[in-house]
């Protein structure tokens, strides 16, 4: 049979391609960004409780009441964000769900949405699944920020949503109060919505405040804000996210999601409300326990001869490499996969346009040995 595909450019994500070569070639895996560490004891008892006593079937199509509570209640301890338990809280099977959801949630045919390079791999592939186009704007090249003039420029009539994604996937850069006042201005005046990709919420340094669009009041009742339990519980394979959205909205979310998953798998979603109500020690303490990691790794990648960009929030890192090597970013990860045994992500792939400046992205949500260990290769490798 002829096949026609639907996304003729996409090929396979660059995180499998990754993750595949650091296998075929025995590398430390610092590419796809996955913690090397357990999900907290507590809670993989938790699940395995609720597995066991019969909390198997179908949940709600919305999500388990329990956890949509936990989040209603994180969400106004954390942020001082009101958000209704049965008609602005929606569980999905991972960000990603949600984020596939939200974009066909607004998206029609030839419909537009600006997203900001370099970007996350699935938006724009999303977009055009919905029969829309993906408008991209880069960050600026020296702090990734968002240039609001260009984005006024660029929304035209049938611009339906800017997505955001703070902090951000892979540059670790965080938006400020400001970019939340900047938005609002352009995205009120010009009647767009938000989409909102937050799944490292937890995750900002320095002593930095995340700053959710939820707790925005011009933003607030046009976006859907989107968050994944996979980074904060260390479960990346778990796949449970959730989204965050003024009633409106949720009821167009929920036409969609009920025919893409349904719903989320149920046991899981028990056990992450469980331990959310009893740890809620856990989340607070991420900043400190991901600075841990992040400023030794750094110190090591700069001693090796990276230039290292400031990771203000998420678990990556990013670097350039023009004392190491002339290679292309892609070229010169898949030299680090298999000379080096060190897999890394080249950050050209999520570019548009790729820029000049050659950068690629490491995962340091790793065990210290393990960072040592990549570190230790690296060094031996460009000695
Ligand atoms: N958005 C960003 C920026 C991410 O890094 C990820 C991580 N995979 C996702 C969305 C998807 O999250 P999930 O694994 O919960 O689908
Ligand atoms: N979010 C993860 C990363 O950026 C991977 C997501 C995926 O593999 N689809 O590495």
């Amino acid at each position: 049979m002829k096949t026609v595909s639907k996304l003729p450019d996409v090929g396979t994500t660059i995180f499998s391609v990754m993750s595949n070569m650091a296998s075929e070639y025995d590398a430390i895996n610092l590419s796809q960004g996955y913690p090397d560490f357990d999900v907290p004891a507590v809670l993989a008892e938790r699940l395995n409780h609720y597995t066991l006593s019969g909390y198997n079937q179908y949940p709600p199509m919305h999500g388990v009441a329990y956890l949509r509570e936990q989040i209603v209640q994180k969400v106004e301890n954390l942020y001082a964000v009101s958000a209704d338990v049965n008609s602005e809280i929606t569980i999905t099977s991972g960000a990603t769900e949600a984020l596939f959801v939200a974009i066909h949630t607004l998206v029609g045919n030839g419909d537009e949405i600006i997203v900001f390079d370099p970007a996350f791999d699935s938006y724009d592939p999303a977009i055009k699944l919905a029969g829309g186009r993906a408008i991209h704007i880069p960050l600026s090249s020296s702090s990734f920020s968002i240039d609001w003039e260009r984005v006024s420029e660029a929304i035209t009539p049938r611009t339906r949503a800017i997505i955001i994604n703070s902090p951000h996937n892979p540059t670790g850069s965080v938006i400020s109060s400001t970019d939340l006042d900047e938005l609002a201005k352009l995205a009120c005046a010009k009647d767009v919505a938000v989409i909102s990709d937050e799944v490292y919420e937890h995750m900002v340094f320095d002593g930095q405040q995340h700053h959710t669009i939820a707790s925005h009041p011009g933003l607030r009742d046009r976006s859907f804000v989107i968050s994944s339990f996979g980074k904060t519980y260390h479960a990346t394979g778990w796949k449970v996210g959730y989204c965050i959205a003024a009633p409106a909205l949720t009821v167009e979310f929920r036409k969609v999601h009920q025919f893409v998953t349904f719903t989320t798998h149920t046991p899981t979603q028990w056990a992450i409300a469980d331990y959310m109500d009893h740890h809620p020690e856990h989340h607070e303490g991420l900043p400190a326990f991901y600075q841990a990691k992040r400023d030794p790794f750094a110190k090591m990648l700069a001693k090796i001869g990276f230039e290292l960009v400031p990771s203000k929030g998420t678990y990556f890192q990013l670097a350039t490499y023009d004392a190491l090597s002339d290679l292309s970013d892609l070229a010169f990860v898949a030299q680090l996969t298999q000379k080096a045994r060190v897999a890394a992500i080249p950050v050209s792939v999520f570019y548009e346009v790729p820029p000049e400046m050659r950068l690629i992205r490491f995962c340091f949500a790793k065990e210290y040995e393990t960072l040592l260990e990549a570190a230790r290769r690296l060094e031996s490798h460009f000695s």
